[in-house]
């Protein structure tokens, strides 16, 4: 399957994606991922990315553009792809458009996971992850937390609190959501594509995709 997951930060888009994987083979890519990736390996884009990303601020359109355009041609994407946290700004919407024709590609559905604003606060407030960067298992201080406080259940790394998910940085980076990526609903509806989901369970927004899908 070819999707878009839409939705602010700590909607779900990154469990979802994970619970779709597991269906047809299908690759999650996030773009945040890619992104703390280059940040901890300490190359140009990282540098480049780091400061925004700490600011709760959107990474330049030309940066992320570049990235993608690599990451939808390696070859786990043929099978299908998840796209969680991409696109994020109207031009990167169009820019996306044009590159998935240009591939030959057609996009199944956007998925809006439209969750009130106070569950998404209470959510990446308690939050905490993994930080071995080969496990990063989420887990949630109040509904998830690991067995040993600080030590994480699968690995045993250390469980830290993301320095973009403070209380500070998460309403930025809620701001920033409503400013620039809420226009996306808007942009796919009009494109016939969009499949609403105003549920705050993953579960039920899976069902959804695959009733929408036949799968
Ligand atoms: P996420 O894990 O998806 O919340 O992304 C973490 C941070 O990475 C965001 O707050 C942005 O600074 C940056 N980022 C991720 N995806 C994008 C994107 N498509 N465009 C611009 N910045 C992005």
């Amino acid at each position: 399957m070819r999707l878009i997951l839409l939705g602010a930060p700590g909607a779900g888009k990154g469990t979802v994606a994970k619970m779709l994987t597991n269906l047809d083979g299908s690759v999650q890519i996030s773009t945040g991922d890619i992104l703390r990736g280059e940040v901890r390996a300490g190359t140009d884009l990282g540098r480049q990315a780091q400061a925004y990303m700490d600011a709760g601020d959107l990474v330049p359109d030309e940066l992320i553009l570049s990235m993608m355009e690599k990451r939808l041609q390696e070859p786990d994407a043929r099978q299908g792809f998840l796209l969680d946290g991409f696109p994020r700004t109207i031009p990167q919407a169009e820019a996306l458009e044009r590159l998935l024709e240009k591939l030959g590609i057609a996009l199944d559905a956007a998925v809006n996971i439209d969750v009130p604003r106070e569950v998404i606060l209470d959510r990446l407030t308690t939050r905490r992850t993994c930080s071995n960067p080969d496990c990063q298992e989420i887990y949630n201080v109040k509904t998830k937390p690991p067995k040993q406080e600080g030590v994480c259940d699968k690995c045993g790394s250390e469980v830290i609190q993301r320095a973009d998910e403070t209380e500070e940085a998460i309403k930025a980076r809620l701001d920033t959501y409503e400013e620039k990526t809420a226009p996306l609903v808007g942009f796919y509806e009009r494109e016939g594509k969009l499949l609403s989901c105003p549920t705050s369970s993953s579960e039920e927004v899976v069902s959804a995709i695959r009733r929408q899908l036949g799968i």
